[in-house]
């Protein structure tokens, strides 16, 4: 697949700003391949370190999406105060402790306030955040500001499920390479009732988390 795009999934908006130093990141790779005792000369790393960084341009595009224009003309003025809810978003994002993979399911739901937003969207804010240097922690609690920044909503709340390549890789003990943070705000922190519901939704008909 030929990466010239940040951006050449969902729909036309070309919603990237910036860009990584590529040339940059290719010495860089050609120096650390060299630290760890590789021949850089050798036919399998020959291109190697032109496409690691093309391959983090893509991982990590998430910096240089503009939301504005991520959300552009996807708001839409409604009168709707039941739980909206997308499930089993998946995602993949790199732990800035490791810079090794970490993936799962994002599941998110809001109860409007007079604004919504394209159900397109939701996977979109998920990877702009995902698709960047992250801990789990943060990048779950960056998608629930967004979302209360951006809808004004009466509650949001995200749940991430995810499973830690450099835990699972390390011989760290294998639970802990699965991780589940939630961000609940409004009325999911306040309302019990309504945090439940959400939480009952999310687990109900779901596998375990496989990938
Ligand atoms: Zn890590």
């Amino acid at each position: 697949m030929e990466m010239t795009d940040f951006d050449d999934s969902l729909d036309d908006n070309d919603v990237s700003v910036g860009a990584i130093d590529e040339s940059g990141a290719r010495q860089a790779v050609t120096q650390l391949l060299k630290a760890l005792g590789e021949d850089v000369e050798r036919e399998g790393l020959l291109h190697t370190p032109q496409r690691v960084a093309r391959m983090y341009r893509e991982l990590l595009s998430g910096y240089h999406v503009d939301p504005a224009a991520l959300v552009n003309g996807a708001l839409f003025e409604i009168r709707y105060d039941e739980m909206v809810l997308v499930r089993d978003i998946e995602f993949y994002s790199l732990c800035e402790h490791h810079i090794l993979p970490f993936m799962g399911r994002v599941h998110v739901a809001y109860i409007p306030d007079g604004k919504v937003i394209g159900l397109s969207k939701i996977p979109r804010i998920v990877d702009m955040f995902a698709r960047r240097l992250q801990v789990q922690e943060r990048m779950t609690r960056q998608i629930a500001d967004f979302l209360s920044d951006l809808l004004s909503p009466q509650g949001v709340a995200v749940v991430v499920e995810g499973m830690h390549l450099c835990s699972m890789m390390r011989g760290v003990k294998k639970h802990d390479a699965r991780m589940t943070t939630s961000a609940m705000h409004g009325s999911f922190r306040t309302n019990h009732a309504t945090r439940q519901e959400f939480l009952d939704n999310i687990s109900r008909g779901a596998g375990p988390l496989q990938l």
